[in-house]
């Protein structure tokens, strides 16, 4: 899988790429990887939190930043329901995690399945392809979702 991203291995690797980790690419990152377990970014979420940190930055940008890093397995790309997309950090073994997404209220569970990931840096190996990220995603409707579909 790939590296654990602290900060500076992280610095490193992408100027080794040409990427210029700018301050407020640094701060997009930082925001990241201190969001709790569970939880993603839209990036309009991400554009509220950079205004309240006093950022100035375009929705724009923020959309361009996000497809880039998203790109280079730095950040996950999560589609929900409506082709709205959700970031987080593409955490490595252990912490890699799969979700399950209820289609009608985007109510989220991750989970964990080694399989699955093992399948994917399988097939990957095999074809001499970097993997840079696994990931299953399950489209359903949650208990809740459900109960209010019932007939009455
Ligand atoms: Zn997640
Ligand atoms: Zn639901």
């Amino acid at each position: 899988m790939s590296s654990v991203y602290s900060a500076s291995s992280l610095k490193a690797e992408l100027n080794e790429r040409g990427w210029r980790l700018t301050p407020q690419r640094e701060t997009i990152l930082h925001i990241f990887q201190n969001l709790p377990q569970g939880e993603h970014l839209s990036a309009e979420d991400l554009h509220a939190r950079l205004v309240e940190e006093g950022e100035s930055i375009s929705l724009s940008t923020i959309y361009r930043t996000l497809k880039l890093m998203a790109r280079m397995g730095i950040l996950r790309e999560l589609e929900l329901g409506e082709g709205h997309k959700h970031y987080e950090i593409n955490q490595p073994y252990p912490h890699h995690h799969h979700h399950l997404i209820c289609v009608r209220c985007n109510a989220t569970i991750e989970f964990k399945n080694d399989a699955v990931l093992k399948a994917g840096a399988k097939v990957a190996q095999k074809e001499g392809y970097h993997l840079l990220d696994c990931q299953m995603t399950i489209h359903a409707i949650c208990p809740k979702c459900q109960r209010s579909l019932m007939p009455v």
